[in-house]
């Protein structure tokens, strides 16, 4: 639109507005309106499913006849879509005589006012688009600034700073098994509004880069000065950052509650007060296995999978398998250093020796590589292969559908 315009946000709250007609726009332009807190009152002869549903809900007042001359008296804000060019035309100079601004749907171009199409993020920022006389366009520039809002692609992180309002939120978000695109929606975008981050070793660190400068990211796989971050040290960091009133995001590998460790986080949270939010995340326990062709269940192999921490001795392995049938898959977290160990205490378990074995080391990343053996020879060719961690081991005939199936994310030979 090359008319000269001029963008503008109205308070219509407890303010009179006019909607002219009884049709599926009508309808929509009527309960933005109410939305946005005006008095609308609706003159049509007759209304559609819609508007008879505001009516009833008493969310606008109908007059039920033809638009009259004097309508318009009172209102700040009318808005005609009658689908009648004569009516249409009779509102719009009716409302430029009374100096009132009027939206009609019919004519942009004899339009006075327009209503662009709006976007709206969680947290109060509004988006208004006009299409240059292109209201498809407008939309769609619309969806895509909506989309971007919510995943965080768009900076969405406020710049006038809370601080001083109380605690900040601490928001323990699982980051899924490596790939930036495998986190969820929400997490994403609440990584995009955090004052600070506190990152693990296998969350989904290229995301890191699109953080703004004044983020402060915290690492506890190298704090400077020190190895590691102690879990205790970790709980402090998140308790004092967000005592300060920042927004933190504990952004971590999986999922927060699968040997994440996010349940420790969100007591200290709780014991000092602070507010915590969990966000779910893809656990590395399926998603890894899958990123190698191979499901923990499938139908006429296995309808159970068994999910185990390898990392502190054989033994929850070894009662894992005599607590499962041989059918469940089992899936070991942290398993590579004691697989020698694990295996041999699988078969001491009642695990038949020639049961598939496989290995799959970095799963959605570009270090991705699996390695198929049996309990019987796994822990040589993991040897041998040079296997290193992070790796999930998953044991059972679903191992077999990899040849099926294929990877589903590139492999290293
Ligand atoms: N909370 C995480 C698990 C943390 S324990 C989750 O839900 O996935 C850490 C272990 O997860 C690693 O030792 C490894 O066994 C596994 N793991 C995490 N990411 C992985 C990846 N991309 N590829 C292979 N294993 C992974």
């Amino acid at each position: 639109m090359n008319t000269p315009s001029y963008p503008v946000v109205l308070d219509l709250a407890g303010r009179r507005a006019l909607v002219v007609g009884g049709g599926p726009v009508a309808a929509r332009r009527a309960r933005a309106l109410v939305d946005a807190g005006a008095l609308v009152e609706l003159v049509a002869p007759w209304v559609c499913e819609e508007v008879a549903a505001l009516v009833a809900d008493r969310a606008i007042h109908w007059r039920a006849r033809d638009y009259v001359d004097g309508d318009v008296d009172g209102a700040w804000f009318v808005h005609t879509a009658t689908g009648d060019r004569v009516t249409d035309d009779a509102v719009a100079l009716a409302a430029e005589t009374a100096r009132v601004w009027c939206v009609r749907a019919d004519d942009a171009a004899a339009s006075a006012a327009w209503t662009p199409a709006v976007a709206r993020s969680a947290d109060g920022v509004l988006v208004a688009v006009c299409g240059g006389g292109d209201p498809g366009r407008a939309r769609a520039v619309r969806d895509a600034v909506a989309a971007g809002l919510d995943t965080g692609e768009l900076p969405v992180r406020a710049t006038r700073s809370r601080r001083g309002e109380g605690p900040g939120t601490v928001h323990l978000v699982g980051g899924g098994p490596g790939d930036d695109g495998l986190i969820t929606v929400r997490g994403r975008r609440l990584l995009a509004t955090a004052d600070v981050v506190v990152v693990d070793r296998l969350a989904p660190r290229g995301l890191l880069e699109r953080l703004a400068d004044d983020v402060e990211v915290i690492d506890c796989g190298k704090a400077p000065g020190h190895h590691q971050l102690t879990q205790d040290q970790i709980n402090a960091v998140l308790v004092e950052r967000a005592m300060r009133g920042y927004d933190v995001v504990r952004l971590k590998g999986g999922d927060p509650f699968v040997l994440g460790r996010g349940g420790e986080e969100a007591l200290a949270c709780h014991a000092a007060g602070i507010p915590v939010e969990v966000v779910p995340g893809v656990t590395s326990a399926v998603s890894v296995p899958a990123a190698a062709g191979i499901p923990v269940t499938h139908r006429g192999i296995t309808s159970s999978f068994a999910l185990v921490s390898a990392h502190d001795g054989v033994g929850a392995v070894e009662l894992a398998a005599s607590e499962h049938p041989t059918t469940t898959t089992l899936v070991l977290l942290m398993g590579v250093r004691l697989l020698r160990g694990s295996a041999a205490a699988l078969v001491t378990a009642g695990r038949s020796a020639t049961t598939p074995v496989a290995i799959v080391e970095g799963g959605w990343t570009p270090r991705q590589r699996t390695t198929v053996g049996t309990l019987a020879d796994i822990a040589d060719l993991a040897e041998a292969r040079a296997v290193e961690s992070p790796a999930i081991v998953v044991v059972g005939d679903v191992v077999a559908m990899r040849t099926q199936l294929g990877a589903f994310a590139p492999e290293r030979p």
